[in-house]
């Protein structure tokens, strides 16, 4: 067992269309703990921050730009190999790549407005997560260490 925590984002789009609800209860019935979210609409700023990694790409500002259309729910989520389950779950990045039964294939449009963020690995994760939230916000509070 290898309990980790990841950064998963119901996007803009995913929000506007109304299937966050759907996808978090996929993502509860897939036995993922949510341990801290947040209903929040990024300014540039913070999603050029978010994407720093993406800035040498050619789809960085269009990115931002969608990322920056509506609020977007970020949380944390635990549970065994949390880091690749969750991509697991969402599928392809491109969801005409998609595998049947993923999140980005039931719901995405295309391979920019894709309905959900995951973190690529460990360290991306930790960044990622405290880009969004301070340790007083996991809950509960036994994941804090008090
Ligand atoms: P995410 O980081 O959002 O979990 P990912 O890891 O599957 O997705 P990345 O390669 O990290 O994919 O790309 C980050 C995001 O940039 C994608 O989720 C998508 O919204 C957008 N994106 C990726 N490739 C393209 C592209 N070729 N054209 C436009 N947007 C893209
Ligand atoms: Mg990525």
């Amino acid at each position: 067992m290898t309990v980790e925590r990841t950064l998963a984002i119901i996007k803009p789009d995913a929000i506007a269309k109304g299937v966050a609800g759907q996808i978090v209860t996929r993502i509860e019935e897939a036995g993922f703990k949510i341990l801290a979210a947040k209903l929040i609409h990024m300014s540039p700023e913070d999603a050029a921050g978010f994407y720093i990694v993406h800035k040498a790409l050619p789809f960085y500002r269009s990115l931002c730009a969608f990322m920056t259309q509506g609020p977007c729910l970020p949380m944390v989520l635990e549970g065994d190999h949390a880091i690749q389950r969750w991509r697991e779950l969402m599928g392809a990045t491109d969801p005409a790549k998609a595998a049947p039964g993923t999140i980005r294939k039931a719901f995405a449009a295309s391979i920019e407005a894709n309905v959900v963020h995951g973190s690529d690995s460990p360290t991306s994760a930790a960044f990622e997560i405290s880009y969004f939230f301070s340790s007083l916000e996991l809950c509960p509070r036994s994941n804090r260490g008090d």
